[in-house]
């Protein structure tokens, strides 16, 4: 005997009908000798509508009667799809027979104002009654000769309407009597539907048509059982949640019940037990792609190396703390506090108890939580009066996340691996339990982080493929746009060689904004940019906040002040931060100091070594140098690629301004030029240097011997430009103070012994600032390791192009 069992996809309408048809067509060749029964469900989505349907009577909303109409239209359309007319005609009858009697049922329900769950049972009992019929009836049309069964008569329970309890003694002698006493091949049986000793309709719980089949399966001892369904198999997650999740070729039944018991809803948790016990494989296949390997779930599995091998989860989860004093050393508060739950028929899914007896904590379904309340507190009124142990504490919004395999046991690792996985992404973990077969870790998480943590674990355990990285990029003038088009040319080296999909989910600058979960073309992102919403920083925040996307990573790529304030609320979600901006470093040091904090604590990233030198590796060292033990005793650096091209290609020749014009043009500048001319950017960035080297600096405490006249800096800079050339000969005697000298200008940073100055100095040919070209700066670590001849950190220190290369460098940084 063989058992197959379609799901309500597989029998949605008479176009997939009739693929069933084929396959079991197909089954029956296979099996020439033996029995095949099959087991089918409502069509998709009937069962929820007839629910509905019996809930809008009960509630007195008399819509309840369009809802059935268009149940009966289904059915009716399939049947007049499926079968010739000359043989409609019966099954058109009863179908309407059917359809009427729900109608009859509703039209009680609707006058009592009551639905109870028996008469739930009855109304949605026909889902599948109706369905069986019509794949019978249409087979039999096909040549193809089978009994329809009414799995009312060989399957029996207790009264637990909604989801009744098998009795298996009853129940495995009712099918042997049946079976083996008919004569058929085939026999049509509806999944879901059984009745209790009175006869009255009871049903196995949602999803239950899979039970249903592998209770006949394990009645009869069938050689194999097969769920047909619209996947491929059992997966290492659910598809829906994550889209790069694998089919599993061969599991246990023990790995099976593990993951659908937490959520995978490929097959019905109970369906396992009694095939298990009779070791009968099951296989997982899919209706719509029959020719595909499957699932094949037994006993004898075949190790294939991963020790995980799935990840599922369980939304709507409640967690219920019972705490006191009271309760340590004193036995008996488990029991009752699982008696309680138990009489309510109130399901644990899981159970953590902290060692010092203090609290359990067990999770359970939502809409439950408040019922439990109630009785945990009753059962505890006495305890809670006298203070020793706390009223429940009942926390929602919650969900699982459950790691199963079951070669976990005996490798160390794995719970290290899930948390860290997840903790570096800012998902908090509410409660953990880990079953002693160590079969499974769960862990009781936020519902809204259940997404982003399936994806995270299933990247960390599965994925040998890449790894995403989720960025958001604020800014699209030169260092941006420049950014861009690297990313862009880099995507498939970085998949490739480092198996890290880039993606930009987020873009902005200061007039538009746009999102794309799949990520934004970077061929033409200005055009996507362009029919973008108006830019709004606050919302553009809340979007990368609320996205909650694993390995977020927001990068500014702007100067604005505004910008910079954000990073707190994004650090504080473990989104990193990668800044070419200036201002959050360069601001208040407990800004500074409150940003680096964040990063820490919520595992994120916070990266600017841009902020120094662009593209050269000037922060990194300094920070390598720390970390490796090494003291930092004195910097002394040409800082500002602008005021480095100016001084080198000023000689009087053309006017200061046109110099300075002419490094703006070129893109050396701030967008404001004048934060270079002033040393004020040069101040900011010798500052951030003293920062990182554990200095408490403010910009107040740095002394400026700045060249500029003070009339050049008010008004716009428009005026600034203006200025400038009516100050040529204040410039003009600057340079040729120095050039009489043989010397050259350099505008030199410096900070030893705590403090810190900038300004404009004359150096001679003995100077390691005299050879320094165009836009180049120069960074001289003295250090306990370096004394005398300084770490050396040169090369080109402004530019887009450099700069934007430095800002992906820490992107990638920031990706592991
Ligand atoms: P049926 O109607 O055939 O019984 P279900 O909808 O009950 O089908 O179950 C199949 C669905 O289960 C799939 O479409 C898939 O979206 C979902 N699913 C959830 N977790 C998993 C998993 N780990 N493997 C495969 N499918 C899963
Ligand atoms: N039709 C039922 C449900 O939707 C049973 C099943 O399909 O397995 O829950
Ligand atoms: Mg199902």
């Amino acid at each position: 005997m063989q058992v197959l069992k379609f799901g309500g996809t597989s029998v949605a309408n008479a176009e997939n009908m009739n693929k069933v048809s084929g396959i079991v067509q197909q089954a029956l060749v296979r099996l020439p000798q033996g029995k095949t029964i099959v087991v089918v469900s409502a069509l998709g989505g009937v069962t929820d509508v007839l629910l509905q349907s019996g809930g809008m009577a009960a509630a007195g909303d008399e819509s309840y009667k369009e809802l059935l109409q268009k149940v009966e239209q289904r059915h009716l359309e399939a049947v007049k799809a499926l079968i010739p007319v000359t043989q409609q005609s019966s099954v058109l009858s009863w179908v309407k027979q059917r359809c009427n009697e729900i109608e009859d049922i509703c039209n009680g329900v609707f006058l009592l104002g009551e639905l109870s769950a028996r008469t739930k049972d009855r109304i949605v009992s026909f889902g599948e009654l109706l369905s069986s019929k019509i794949i019978a009836a249409h087979l039999n049309a096909q040549g193809v000769e089978n009994t329809w069964v009414d799995s009312r008569e060989i399957i029996r329970t207790d009264t637990h309407y909604g989801s009744a309890a098998v009795d298996f003694a009853i129940t495995n002698s009712l099918c042997h009597d049946f079976f083996s006493a008919a004569a058929a091949r085939l026999f049509i049986v509806p999944g879901f539907v059984a009745a209790d000793a009175k006869g009255n309709t009871t049903t196995l719980g949602r999803g239950g048509s899979d039970y249903t089949a592998a209770i006949i399966a394990g009645a009869m001892n069938a050689l194999t059982l097969e769920i047909w369904t619209d996947v491929s198999g059992m997966m290492t997650a659910d598809p829906r949640l994550v889209p790069n999740a694998r089919i599993l070729p061969h599991i246990s039944y023990q790995e099976a019940m593990e993951l659908s018991h937490f959520g995978a809803k490929v097959i019905y948790p109970p369906t396992i037990q009694p095939v298990m016990s009779k070791n009968i494989p099951v296989w997982i296949k899919n209706t719509f792609a029959p020719e595909d390997h499957g699932t094949v779930i037994e006993n004898d599995v075949h190790k294939n190396g991963n020790n995980i091998r799935g990840i599922s989860s369980i939304n709507k989860i409640a967690l219920l703390s019972l705490e006191g004093s009271g309760m340590v050393g004193i036995p008996g508060f488990s029991r009752r506090l699982f008696e309680s739950l138990a009489n309510d028929l109130i399901n644990v899914i899981l159970i953590t108890q902290g060692s010092s007896e203090h609290s359990i904590c067990v999770g359970i379904d939502e809409a439950l939580a408040d019922k439990a309340k109630l009785a945990v507190d009753r059962t505890f009124a006495y305890e809670i009066e006298t203070g020793r142990v706390e009223p429940l504490r009942v926390e929602k919004g919650l969900a699982i996340v459950a790691l199963v395999g079951d070669n976990m046991k005996s490798h160390p690792g794995i719970s290290g691996k899930m948390f860290g996985a997840i903790g570096r992404n800012g998902v908090n973990v509410r409660a953990i339990a880990q079953g002693s077969s160590e079969r499974n870790i769960s862990a009781v998480i936020a519902a809204a982080d259940v997404k982003k943590a399936i994806n995270v674990l299933h990247e960390d355990f599965f994925e040998t493929t890449y790894k995403q990285i989720n960025l958001f990029v604020a800014g699209t003038g030169n260092v941006g746009s420049k950014l861009l088009a690297q990313l862009k040319q880099q995507q498939q080296y970085l998949q490739q060689n480092m198996r890290l999909q880039v993606r930009i989910v987020g873009m902005a600058n200061s007039k538009k904004m746009v999102f794309s979960d799949e990520g934004i073309e970077l061929d033409n992102w200005r055009d996507h940019l362009q029919k973008g919403e108006a830019s709004d920083l606050a919302k553009f925040v809340e979007t990368v906040r609320s996205k909650n996307l694993r390995n977020s990573v927001f990068v500014d790529v702007t100067a604005n002040e505004m910008v910079a304030q954000v990073y707190d609320q994004l650090l504080a979600k473990s989104i990193s931060v990668v800044a070419c901006n200036k201002v959050a470093c360069s601001s208040a040091y407990v800004y500074y100091k409150k940003l680096k904090d964040l990063a820490r604590e919520y595992n994120a990233f916070f990266l600017f070594e841009t902020n120094v030198g662009a593209g050269l590796p000037v922060i990194g060292t300094l920070n390598d140098l720390l970390r490796s033990g090494d003291v930092v005793t004195r910097i002394e650096a040409v800082l500002s690629g602008t005021l480095n091209f100016v001084f080198n290609n000023y000689d009087g020749t053309r006017s200061f301004a046109q110099v300075v014009k002419q490094a703006q043009d070129e893109g050396y500048t701030e967008p404001d030029p004048r934060l270079d001319l002033s040393g004020t950017d040069v101040m900011r960035k010798i500052m951030i240097l003293a920062r990182e080297a554990g200095e408490h600096l403010e910009m107040e405490d740095i002394s400026n011997n700045s060249f500029m006249p003070a009339s050049c800096m008010v008004g716009s800079v428009d005026d600034f430009y203006k200025e400038m050339e009516k100050q040529e000969k204040h410039f003009k005697e600057i340079y040729q103070q120095a050039a009489s000298a043989g010397k050259k200008l350099k505008f030199v940073a410096k900070y030893e012994g705590g403090k810190a100055s900038v300004g404009l100095q004359h150096v001679d040919s003995q100077s390691d600032f005299y050879h320094l070209y165009g836009k180049d700066n120069v960074v001289l670590f003295y250090t306990n390791r370096y004394p005398d001849q300084p770490l050396v950190v040169k090369g080109a220190g402004a530019g887009a192009e450099v700069t934007a290369s430095g800002v992906f460098a820490d992107i990638i940084r920031a990706a592991h």
